[in-house]
């Protein structure tokens, strides 16, 4: 269902072949309800439902590779490596 509504594009990213938000966010009907493909993709990737926003790590527009979606712990979990680093 995930797979064959997009497809692969140079780079290792993914992109999003049907439906999309007012945004051009990719977007999953699903028992009524739209739910972003970012957030399906980053289910697959990771296992687990993605706490807040999730968006693409990658500078792919609209990437859906389940393997560049971050949520916000992730997000917060870079911060915290880049501001050890500093
Ligand atoms: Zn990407």
């Amino acid at each position: 269902m995930f797979r064959d509504r997009s497809r692969p594009v140079a780079g290792g990213h993914r992109e999003w072949t049907r439906q999309t938000g007012a945004s051009g966010t990719p977007v999953i009907s699903h028992r009524g309800q739209h739910v972003t493909a970012g957030r399906v993709a980053f289910t697959i990737a990771h296992g687990r439902e993605p706490e807040g926003q999730v968006r693409p790590s990658c500078t792919f527009p609209h990437c859906v590779e389940p393997s560049h979606q971050a949520d916000r712990l992730m997000r917060d979990a870079a911060r915290a490596t880049l501001a050890e680093v500093a």
